[in-house]
This record gives C-alpha cells, structure tokens and sequence, in this order.
C-alpha cells in the first residue's frame, strides 16, 4: 500500500469529527506497521484529545518502528489537551506524513520532530 493510500484512509477518518470537532479542525491519524494499519484516530470532539493522539491509544501493537500518517501538523502547545509532539517525540516513532494545508506552525512543529523522527515527509 502506497503513502498515498493510507493518507486517503486517513482523510475519510477525519471526516468522523464532523458534527463535533469544530471550531478545531477535523483530522484523522493512521499508525501503520510493516504495511499494516495497526491503529486509527480522529479529533472526535473539541476539547478532546487530538488524532493522532487516539490513534497511538488505539495501536494495536508497540508503535516502534511504525509510520504516523496525519492530516495536519501535530501541535507543539498546551492548549486543552498537551501537545501531540510531545506524545509522538516519546512514542519513539521514527516516520511520519502529514499533509497540512495550513503551514504556519509547522516550521516549529517539523524541527522538534526531527530531533528524533528522521524520515518525515510532508
Ligand atoms: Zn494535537
């Protein structure tokens, strides 16, 4: 299965937070290992915990090694809820894609990541 794929996958689960997620914005998270989707997240509701954040909650298996797929770039703030970079940095998960048509934040959010996530690609 292609990145592509699995951001598509991704996509339709964040239209899940659709009666709920706003004023935030709605996204979806996969974490896929070896080719295989092992857990799957959405910002169900504002105030809640964030996708990807659900999506690490709902892994099936240990997340090392895997490759978080998310819809928008993971926040690097406390607001509501902690920052999911701070979550992903201790997940130890060395891959990520996001697709984010909002980019204002995430020079800061792409460079923290970094410092233990090498193969991003957004
Ligand atoms: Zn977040």
């Amino acid at each position: 299965m292609s990145d592509e794929y699995f951001m598509k996958m991704a996509l339709k689960l964040a239209t899940r937070g659709r009666s709920w997620a706003s004023p935030n914005p709605m996204v979806g998270a996969l974490v896929v290992k070896k080719g295989k989707v092992i857990g799957r997240g959405w910002h169900r509701c504002c105030g809640e915990s964030h996708a990807e954040v659900n999506a690490i909650a709902d892994a099936t298996q240990s997340v090392k090694d895997s490759t978080l797929y998310v819809t928008l770039e993971p926040c690097c703030h406390h607001g509501k809820t902690p920052p999911c970079t701070d979550l992903i940095i201790a997940s130890k998960i060395p891959a990520m894609n996001i697709i984010d048509l909002s980019i204002t934040i995430i020079v800061d959010t792409i460079d923290r990541i970094k410092t233990v996530c090498p193969y991003i690609c957004d």
